[in-house]
Parts: structure tokens; sequence; C-alpha cells
């Protein structure tokens, strides 16, 4: 398969971890005294454990998984929201799978849909127009969730129902946006990060200008990657090389990807479509200025919130439960395996946080890749 094979090669993969292993001698980096490389998203943290990079780098390399993942950084009162909206009379709501089963306080989208309400699963935002289009007496909210990766589709869709005039369909928007929860780390004093492994589909649509401050501002490199084990071996192979230069610089190693100024058409539909929120809560990071989106005026009658009048942070922030320690796992401040309730009150099962959840939650992929077995072994 072009573009798939040829970044899994065991041969190249090999050479590319003795250069790994050669500049981390050079710098110096030892386990007692790692370097610490965080990979922003969560498709990535699954590509690492999938592939068993963590065990073949050396020891001097430590990875932190970043809050890249947007089910996981959902705040529960949002989730609070949608079950809110999704159990009133004549709503079908419509979102992806992976956001049903996110703990809300009183219930999940999941059970919700068990005690009666009218939830389905979609796999695009215009499933859930077509299913508007064809309930014209239904009221058909949609998901809005995900990062610039996601944001384009659902900016499409609302220009669409605006086109035709689809009255009876809206966008609960919860789109979220990746630069300003780096700079939120970067700026946290007890954050130690030694470099950056950029979000390749979130890149794709925005480019790679948009982490400029990382390097300009932070001094810290960062390598834009992409999701298959080549790609993220010479993604760490260039950070790499990057600090033992001394340089700090925005690379892009998934250039037959990333456009260096991104999608232009995507980009104009979110200007078109969407306004930076003042500030939006990310569950383990809290209130972070600039990092969510809304929608424009323009867009106001396919706007859930103003047409359910349900107001951002209207409602009381949600404690998360007892023992949960998926804001320090978030912030790379623990390990998941580190988490007391990992594998005992929390499983993808049973889960207690949405880094459970979520297929791309680092609890979720430590417990796929060898988390199980660990607990099972310890008990
Ligand atoms: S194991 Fe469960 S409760 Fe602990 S951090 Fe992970 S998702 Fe949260």
């Amino acid at each position: 398969m072009r573009y798939v094979q040829e970044f899994r090669d065991p041969k190249a993969a090999q050479g590319v971890l003795r250069a790994i292993e050669a500049v981390c001698t050079e710098i110096g980096c030892t386990a007692d005294d790692p370097l610490r490389i965080m990979e922003i998203c969560g498709g990535h943290t699954h590509a690492i454990f999938r592939y068993g990079l963590d065990k073949l780098v050396p020891a001097g390399i430590e990875f932190i998984h970043g809050p890249g993942c947007p089910v996981c950084v959902l705040p529960m009162a949002r989730v609070d929201d949608c079950v809110e909206i999704a159990e009133q009379p004549g709503v079908i709501f419509c979102t992806f799978g992976d956001a049903m089963r996110v703990p809300g306080t009183r219930k999940s989208l999941l059970q919700a849909k068990a005690d009666g309400a009218d939830i389905r699963m979609v796999y695009s935002p215009l499933d859930a127009l077509e299913l508007a289009r064809r309930n014209p007496d239904r009221e058909v909210v949609f998901f809005g969730l995900g990062f610039e990766t996601t944001t384009p589709s659902t900016a499409l869709t609302l220009q669409q129902a605006k086109r035709e005039e689809i009255g009876n369909f809206s966008v609960f928007c919860n789109h979220i946006t990746v630069p300003p929860p780096i700079r939120a780390l970067l700026e946290d004093p007890h954050m130690i990060l030694d470099g950056f492994v950029g979000p390749g589909h979130v890149s794709m649509v925005t480019g790679i200008h948009c982490y400029d401050f990382v390097a300009d501002e932070f001094g810290k490199p960062i390598v834009v990657a992409g999701f298959e084990p080549l790609d993220l071996l010479q993604s760490v192979l260039m950070v790499l090389r990057q600090i033992a230069e001394g340089r700090a610089e925005v690379e892009n190693q998934y250039a037959r990807v990333v456009p260096e100024h991104g999608n232009p058409v995507s980009l104009a539909a979110i200007a078109d479509v969407y306004e930076p929120r003042p500030s939006f809560e990310w569950r383990g990071l809290g209130e972070i200025d600039a990092s969510g989106l809304r929608i424009r005026e323009g867009y106001r009658a396919w706007d859930t919130e103003a047409k359910f009048g349900i107001g951002y942070g209207a409602r009381p922030k949600v404690a998360e439960p007892e023992g949960c320690a998926c804001g320090a796992v978030m912030t790379g401040r623990m390990k998941p395996v580190a988490c007391p309730q990992f594998g005992r009150g929390c499983t993808p099962d049973t889960p207690l946080g949405a880094l459970m959840v979520s297929s791309e939650g680092a609890c979720a992929a430590y417990w796929t890749y060898g988390g199980a077995r660990a607990v099972a072994a310890a008990e």
C-alpha cells in the first residue's frame, strides 16, 4: 500500500533507531535524566503503543502524552448539556460513536439512549443533515466535537443547511483548537518539556505556522508528524537533532499530507462559520483563553445553544469523579498506570474517566497495549 508499507519497514526503522541512539548519546540523555517529548495528538499516543515505540526508543527518551483527544478534554458539564438536549421531546441527537460512552454527571449519551432518548451514531455531520431533511417535523441536533480536523466538516454542513434553509437542524458546537493548550502547558512552571511531536491531521487543515510561538517564544522544537511508526521515529529524530544542534524550529515531517500553509478551503469555511469564544473549559486543564469556537451570528438559526437556550458556562463546573486522575494524566504529570483507578475502578467496559473511553485516550492506549496484562499480573 503506497505511503503505508514503506513507513512500516522494519529495516528502515532499525536505521532510524540507530540514529536516535547516536543523537541521544551525543545529548547525554539517560533513563535517570530523560528528554521529555510530548506527543500532542491522541492518535500518536495510540500509534506509539500499538507499535511498541516507547520500548524501542532508548531509555533516555520519555513520551509525555498530551491533551490532543477531543473527547477526553470535553468537560463533564457539556456532556450533561448533551444529555439534556437529547432527552427533549422531538429531538434526534446525532453524535460520533466515541462520544456515546463518556460519563456525564447523571448518565452518558449511551445510557440516555437506553432510557429512551432518540440518539443516533453518525459518521458525518452530513448524515445528520440528511436526517433533518427526512424528518422535517423533528429537531435534529449534531454534536460538533473535535479539533481543527473535524471543524471544517461541520462548517461546510452549516453552510449547506443555510443554503437549503433547513430550519430543523442545528450544531451543538464544542469545537476546540490545538495551539492554546500547548501555550497553557508551556506557561505552566511545573511542566518540563523538551520538545513536541505535533499533530498531523490538525496541521493538514491549519498548516504548520500556528506553532511558530512554540519555537520563537518558548525555544522548544516541534515537528509535525504522520501516524505510521517510521513517521513517529523520524519525527523524534528530528526533534533530537534540533536539541543537539541548539535549534528550536517548526519542522514538517508529514509533508506528504500537510501543506505548509494548510488547506485554504477548510480555513475559509471555518472563518465564515465560527469565531473564538473568550475561553473554554478543558477537562484537566481548566479554562483556556480563546481555545474554543462558537457559531457566528450569521448562522445563529443553526446554533443549538441559541435554539435551546443553552449558554456556555451557564451550568456549574463539575469536578472529576472521586479518585479520577484524568487531569494529571492529560497534562503529563502522571502515567495512566499510576492512577489508582486504572484497571480497577476504571476499564474500557466501566470507564470512570474519558481517557479510558475514547479510542484516542491515553488510558485506553495503555490498557489495550499491555496495561490490562500488567494489572492482571499484579493481582
Ligand atoms: S484510569 Fe480512568 S480514572 Fe484514571 S486517569 Fe485514566 S481514565 Fe481517568
